[in-house]
């Protein structure tokens, strides 16, 4: 049993902790207020190799993986959860075609991901279907060696930076709840009848815009479907393969959290003392401290056990585990350290506010608490996981 960080993501996690630091650091309040796109965030991920980080060497990525990309996404978020979001895009919308794309595709749409030169985002919720997924509208009618797509997505991170959308369409009957219902295509921005509609007002994680992505009859090649028609399965490997790096951004935001209010609470003087020197703080310091440390193991190992190809059903619950723990350790890490500040930590002279509303919207996410619980819940009814 090793718990080192690899070596070779030692110097990836110190580089990034740097420019987290010098870079993400000034900008977070700023993207926050003007709600508006960082661009310079996401070319110096581009300069720096960030956004290659998922994407295999030989699609011109780097091949750090998902332990990478965690690991990467762990330190942006310490300072910027919108920022992170920018590096969860490239795997959340690449992760179908890494897992059942053709080798054409991968070579058409991975390595623009890698240099930058495109973007991509995910198009599962729609207004009436987010956790039941089932419940989509968005049709792909077969016509001729073409499939046309109608519908509306909704909530889609990242709608308006895109070039290209991974989309998912009932290919079976409209009605049916059958997995094998459900098609994964990959639609060009450019594709006539391609529309973004309404961009959402957020309570958090402002600056990457999330909206709604109108397919009117949208004529998408054959080619363009990943893995076989009625390939949903994929979609629900990709995301369980994403799980640590929604957790990442969990961990990161709760490390940030504790540590700024740490160093406010040892330098803020209250009854003859520091508000630091209360036991009752110390405590509150000592227990999420700790919640943090058994968040990144179970994180650090789903992200291992993604590399290793272990995101089928078997793994399920370990990989839910990291998302629903450090998400939930997110929003409760982020409201004691608000308090921790006082009314200081209420105003937007200190950063503890925005941390507050951007945990919030973790626990949505890729699946919501309750949606976690409920697969690690069947793992252990069907023992995939059972300690005997
Ligand atoms: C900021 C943001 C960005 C997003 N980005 C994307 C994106 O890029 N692409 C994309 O496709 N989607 C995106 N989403 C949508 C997100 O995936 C959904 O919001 C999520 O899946 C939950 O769906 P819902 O909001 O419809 O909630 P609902 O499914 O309506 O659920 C409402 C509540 O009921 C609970 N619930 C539902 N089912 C059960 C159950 N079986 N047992 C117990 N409780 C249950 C839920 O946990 C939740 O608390 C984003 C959402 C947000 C907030």
């Amino acid at each position: 049993m090793d718990f080192d960080v690899p070596p070779e993501l030692v110097e990836l996690q110190a580089t990034v902790r740097q420019l987290a630091q010098e870079r993400v650091a000034p900008r977070a309040r700023e993207i926050d207020l003007d709600e508006a796109y960082p661009q310079d965030l996401f070319e110096l991920f581009v300069e720096t190799g960030l956004t290659g980080l998922c994407i295999p060497e030989e699609y011109g990525g780097s091949g750090a993986g998902i332990l990478g990309l965690t690991i990467a996404i762990e330190e942006v978020a310490k300072y910027s959860n919108a920022a992170a979001l920018i590096l969860l895009l490239t795997r959340l919308p690449t992760g179908s075609l890494l897992i059942a794309g053709s080798e054409e595709q991968k070579r058409k749409y991975l390595p623009s991901i890698a240099d930058g030169a495109q973007r991509a985002a995910f198009g599962l919720s729609e207004p009436q279907a987010g956790s039941d997924v089932m419940g989509m509208r968005t049709r792909a009618v077969a016509d001729g060696d073409d499939w046309v797509l109608t519908g509306t997505k909704c909530w889609m991170s990242g709608v308006v930076q895109a070039d290209w959308y991974c989309v998912f369409a009932k290919t079976g009957p409209a009605d049916s709840r059958a997995h094998d219902s459900i098609s994964v295509f990959i639609v060009d921005r450019e594709t006539p009848g391609l529309s973004i509609g309404r961009t959402d007002k957020k309570m958090g994680v402002r600056g990457v815009d999330t909206g709604e992505l109108i397919l009117d009859e949208v004529r998408v090649p054959a080619a363009n479907v990943v893995g076989e028609i009625g390939g949903f399965r994929i979609c629900m490997l990709g995301l369980n393969a994403m799980r640590p790096i929604v957790a990442a951004r969990g961990i990161g935001l709760a490390e940030g959290a504790l540590m700024y209010a740490v160093e406010y609470a040892k330098s803020r003087a209250a009854f003859t003392e520091t508000i630091a020197d209360m036991q009752g703080i110390q405590w509150r310091i000592a227990e999420l401290a700790t919640e943090i440390e058994a968040a990144r193991l179970l994180t650090y190992r789903a992200a291992w056990m993604a590399d290793r190809g272990q995101y089928n059903k078997k793994w399920v619950p370990y990989l839910s585990m990291c998302k629903y723990y450090a998400t939930e350790l997110a929003v409760k890490v982020s409201n004691h350290t608000l308090q921790m500040l006082g009314a200081a930590g209420y105003m937007q002279d200190h950063p503890m506010e925005l941390y507050y509303r951007d945990a919030k919207q973790l626990t949505i996410v890729e699946g919501t608490s309750q949606i976690q619980l409920g697969l690690i819940a069947k793992g252990v009814l069907d023992h995939d996981l059972w300690w005997d």
